[in-house]
């Protein structure tokens, strides 16, 4: 039975011409403590932008410079969002939504790239990863030492997105998940080490047949098999590196699924309904 819908929606009241204002008023607002470290962010990084970031040069050279990724890595922009206990700065949605607004007014491809990393790419092992998981990956990504995509477009899903057709083939023998199929238009996808990939396994439904369903995976460039195309040329945000990714009998542990295993595309729209 489909789950009952308690709050009227906000979007849906729009067609109507209706704001709901009780849905979204009072507007939600930090607490002293996150302010004053909001303060503290902002002053660091508009002293860093006006000496680093060049936005125009960004867009016409189509590319973010390493200086640029490295500050933001010292400043430790990498893991913003993510909790103190992890090594990052633990924001609140409200404050994380102001850093990125804030490095957005500098140069809008770089907060693609650190939006791209920390509310898609690494945002469903933070969502549905295990502690271990955690401990495994989030040190390196905080830091930027590991830059994180979210793998889920490819050549014929989009927005229909149940209808990806990459594939995680499990080889008992050797513990692990063999991946392959290609995605597309990924941000950071030429840049990343660390991949939220979502893919096709066969699992037996209650009638003991298989049937594919989609499981979220952590892929790591390491692993070997990833490869990435070259960054698209758009006529926008040109520095964000939007490119395809593949993945050619990629070795995935078994440990390296987020969720549970056919549970991939809750996993999915979570992270983006997150991300948004
Ligand atoms: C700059 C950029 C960065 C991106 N970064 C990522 C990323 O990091 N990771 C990732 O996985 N993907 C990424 N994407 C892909 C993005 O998520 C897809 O473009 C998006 O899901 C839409 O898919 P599509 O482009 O195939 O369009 P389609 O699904 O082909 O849709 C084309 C048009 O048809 C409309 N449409 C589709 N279905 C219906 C329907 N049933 N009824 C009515 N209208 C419909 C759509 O609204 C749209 O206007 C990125 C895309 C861009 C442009």
């Amino acid at each position: 039975m489909s789950k009952k819908v308690t709050k009227p929606s906000f979007s849906k009241a729009l067609f109507s011409g209706l704001i709901l204002e009780d849905l979204v008023f009072p507007f939600p607002k930090m607490d002293k403590e996150e302010a004053e470290n909001m303060d503290l962010i902002r002053e660091s990084f508009e002293k860093f932008a006006e000496d680093k970031i060049d936005p125009a040069a960004i867009d016409e050279k189509a590319e973010i410079p390493s200086e640029v990724i490295d500050g933001l890595k010292e400043l430790g922009f990498f893991g913003l969002n993510t909790p103190e206990a992890y090594g990052g700065f633990g924001l609140s949605a409200t404050a994380w939504t102001k850093a990125l607004e804030m490095v957005c007014h500098a140069d809008p491809s770089t907060s693609l790239l650190l939006g791209a990393h920390q509310s898609i790419g690494i945002k469903a092992l933070h969502l549905f990863g295990t502690e271990e998981q955690k401990q495994k990956y989030l040190p390196r990504l905080v830091t930027g030492e590991m830059i994180g995509a979210f793998c889920l477009t490819e050549p014929g899903a989009g927005s229909d997105a149940a209808g990806i057709k990459t594939k995680a083939v499990r080889d008992e023998a050797q513990g692990c998940y063999i991946l392959n199929g290609s995605k597309l238009w990924i941000t950071n996808g030429n840049l990343a080490d660390f991949f939220t990939v979502f893919a096709k396994e066969e699992i037996a439904g209650p009638d003991g047949d298989p049937h594919d369903k989609i499981t979220a995976f952590i892929v790591t460039r390491d692993m070997g098999g990833v490869t990435s195309g070259k960054p698209e040329n758009k006529m926008g945000i040109k520095g964000s590196a939007t490119a395809a990714v593949f993945f050619e009998d990629v070795k995935v542990p078994f440990e390296n699924v987020i969720g549970e295993r056919g549970r991939g595309f809750k996993v999915a729209m979570e992270v983006l309904n997150s991300g948004r």
